[in-house]
This record gives C-alpha cells, sequence and structure tokens, in this order.
C-alpha cells in the first residue's frame, strides 16, 4: 500500500474514532497533512465524521483552497487547519471539536490544567483564544478565513493545543495518531477536573511530572496499541496498516 493510500486509510480511521469516542459529533473535524506535499492538507469534505469514508476525502492548500476542481462543499472552519500546518512543519495532524466538557474552561477564569497522566501532552495550563480579542463581538465565533486561523495558530504557538471561547478547542500532533490520543483524553482530564473541583482543592500534575511524560513517542508500539483498540472498536479495523 502507498503512503498516500495509508494516509486515507488513516484519516478515515480517525474520523471514525473521534465520532466514536464522542469527541466530536455532527460537528468537529480532523485532518492530516498531505504525506508527500506539506504545502497540502487532507479533510473530509462537509461531512459528520461519524460518516466520512475514503471517498470523501479532499485536498487543499495551507491557506484553505482547494486543489483541483472538487466542487463538493468543503467545511467553513477548514481555516483552522490550514493556520495550524502553516505555522507549525512539526505538526501533521490536526483536529478541531466542540467537546462539551472542556468549554467550561473556555469561558470562565478557570484555567484547564494537566491532572491525569493520559492527559500529560496537553501541557500545564491549556491557553484560550477568544476570537473576540482580535475580530471584535460581531462574529459568528467560527474560523471562516485565513487570518482567522493564523490568529488561533499563535495561540496554540508551540504548545499542542488552545481552548477556544464559547466553541471548543483546536489540537496539533506530530502524527494524526498523536493528535487523536490528545483529543480523546482532554474532555477526559476536563471532567475529572471539574469533578475534583465540585469536591473542593485538587491537585494537577506537577513540572516535573508533564516533563518525565513529555517523551510520548507517536510511532512506538504503545501508541498504536491505544489506535488499534478505538479503531476495532469504531468498526474500522479492517483499514488499520502493518503493526510497527
Ligand atoms: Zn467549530
Amino acid at each position: 500500500m502507498s503512503e498516500l493510500e495509508q494516509a486515507f486509510h488513516d484519516l478515515v480511521i480517525a474520523n471514525r474514532i473521534l465520532a466514536h469516542q464522542s469527541v466530536v459529533d455532527a460537528y468537529g473535524h480532523v485532518s492530516m497533512r498531505h504525506p508527500t506535499n506539506p504545502e497540502r492538507f487532507l479533510l473530509s469534505r462537509s461531512r459528520s465524521p461519524e460518516l466520512v469514508e475514503e471517498r470523501d476525502i479532499m485536498e487543499f492548500t495551507l491557506d484553505g483552497k482547494v486543489v483541483g476542481d472538487d466542487r463538493r462543499p468543503p467545511y467553513l472552519e477548514r481555516f483552522i487547519h490550514g493556520g495550524i500546518y502553516e505555522a507549525r512543519p512539526d505538526v501533521n495532524g490536526v483536529v478541531h471539536s466542540h467537546a462539551e466538557e472542556t468549554l467550561p474552561f473556555g469561558i470562565s477564569e478557570t484555567p484547564l490544567k494537566a491532572v491525569i497522566h493520559v492527559a500529560s501532552s496537553i501541557g500545564a495550563t491549556v491557553p484560550v483564544w477568544d476570537i473576540s480579542e482580535k475580530f471584535g463581538d460581531n462574529t459568528n465565533l467560527l474560523v471562516v478565513n485565513q487570518e482567522q486561523g493564523r490568529d488561533l495558530a499563535k495561540r496554540i504557538a508551540q504548545g499542542r493545543v488552545a481552548l477556544m471561547r464559547g466553541h471548543g478547542f483546536a489540537a496539533a500532533g506530530a502524527t494524526i495518531q498523536d493528535v487523536v490520543r490528545l483529543s480523546v483524553y482532554l474532555p477526559v482530564n476536563a471532567r475529572v477536573m471539574s469533578a475534583a473541583m465540585s469536591m473542593g482543592k485538587f491537585k494537577p500534575l506537577a513540572s516535573g511530572e508533564l516533563e518525565s511524560r513529555g517523551h510520548f513517542n507517536p510511532k512506538a508500539p504503545e501508541s498504536f496499541r491505544a489506535w488499534e483498540y478505538w479503531a476495532r472498536r469504531a468498526g474500522v479495523g479492517h483499514l488499520l496498516g502493518a503493526m510497527p
């Protein structure tokens, strides 16, 4: 199987995992950088992730323009993906989600912190991007142009994820497996932190603990373990490539 064929399979798997794990619903999306052309990325046409198939995948330039004469409607918020790929050559997978558990931390004074070991890759504190800071109070909160995508990418900076005020989150990973894993555990982390806060004080991960977990290798066999497990549960185990 060619690198591109496996990329299409992986992108379908990522869509199905995120839907099955309730990270995305009718809305939300996941993309990957084109495996042989870093100036392009792959993303489904405007379709709910649970329904995405290989033939839905479209190709875009980093400024969100459709490649070729593909006339199918793309996602309005594709600029989230292009903005991040443009700013971060180390990023090869991007997820955008409206996961409810993360929303309180985007609209309150309480910062979302890493509190469980599986979410250590989110960093000590997740920054919040508020679209109104630069684009005023009259947007529809969606990221609908490259300027907004670039501004969001700036808030992520060299990190992995930013919350989007009143909207959701955008996450970046070295591989598509890496960003899917982070996106599965980010809402879990938010849920655990909210539950702990209702009990009183809580203890986030210490900086040394974040550091010692910071060397997650997305290509390691233990990373494939979660990817394979989630893919099989989501009904797309037949699309998995060779085990590393
Ligand atoms: Zn959105």
